[in-house]
């Protein structure tokens, strides 16, 4: 294929995809929300590697955001996107309205037990069964083979992968690495909204969280999470949501870092209005 196609509602998309499908053609799926950086043009590049279609959705999905003023700062820049597709040789752009995702209210309630009650989940009231639900309809009307996912957004990751499991699908979820910015920034569409003053800022996130993976078996626990709330907190316009150091699979607190394996931590903050998440492999 060649030229992007560009496809707006369920019916379009699925008949495309369903005839590639059964001419063998495998589908490889990156779900976003738009204000496309290099972040998620490295999941799509990966994605257009290991499959024969890369099919790309851009929605701003209003039923995972708790806060209307985020909902309504969240940055749109479909035609800057779409030059971005085109550029790295996307098949198919899914953008569709949320009266086309949404012709009734959504009803349905996932139970993933602890892992949507923390971190993210504990902050973010309901934001995790929209992510949820958004990604399952998804899948359903893209059938793609593998779908790609950032551990920038680690927790939503782990959840994924659950729902997958729980609903049986046949999507292989594909993880993939966190893209920085040169100053280690961790790539997000929501760094647009920063002012000069609060990016300059911004890079102490990473600096915070390499001193943990790189000191954690010199401290206590108590001992990091202060060093980390001063840190973050000393700042001007910087404010600490979270930090919360987990295992990766259960996303349960670790208590004790001497001995403990496959943790992660990771953080939420405010730096101005912006909300920032990072996380960084301990082990
Ligand atoms: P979003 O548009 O923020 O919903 O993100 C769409 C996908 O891109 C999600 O799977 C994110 O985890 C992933 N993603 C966003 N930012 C990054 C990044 N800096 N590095 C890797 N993946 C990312």
């Amino acid at each position: 294929m060649e030229k992007l196609k560009i496809f707006n509602t369920v019916k379009d998309t699925s008949e495309f995809l369903t005839k590639q499908s059964s001419d063998g053609r495998t589908i490889g799926f990156v779900p976003t929300m738009g204000a496309l950086h290099e972040g998620h043009l490295e999941l799509m590049r990966r994605a257009k590697l290991e499959n024969d279609i890369l099919v790309c959705s851009i929605f701003v999905n209003p039923i995972q955001f708790n806060n209307k003023e985020d909902l309504k700062k969240y940055p749109r820049t479909l035609e800057d996107d779409i030059r971005k597709l085109e550029s790295i040789a996307c098949d198919v752009l899914f953008a569709p309205s949320a009266q086309e995702m949404y012709p009734e209210k959504e009803k349905t309630v996932y139970d993933f037990g602890n892992l949507d009650k923390v971190m993210e989940g504990q902050h973010r009231p309901g934001h995790f069964n929209g992510v949820a639900i958004v990604v399952k309809k998804l899948f359903d009307i893209i059938q793609p083979d593998k779908a790609y996912f950032g551990e920038k957004d680690f927790q939503q990751l782990v959840i994924i992968q659950t729902l997958v499991k729980q609903q049986n699908l046949s999507v292989e979820i594909v993880p993939c690495p966190i893209v920085r910015e040169k100053d280690g920034l961790a790539m997000s569409s929501r760094n647009k909204r920063l002012s000069p003053e609060e990016r300059k800022l911004a890079p102490i996130i990473f600096k915070t969280l390499q001193f943990v993976k790189n000191n954690f078996h010199k401290f206590s626990i108590e001992e990091i999470n202060k060093h980390v709330v001063s840190e973050i907190n000393s700042n001007p316009g910087m404010k600490l949501e979270y930090f919360e150091i987990v295992d990766k699979k259960t996303l349960s607190p670790i208590t004790n870092l001497i001995g403990s394996k496959d943790s992660i931590a990771c953080i939420a903050l405010f730096l101005g209005k912006v909300r920032l998440i990072d996380n960084i492999a301990i082990f």
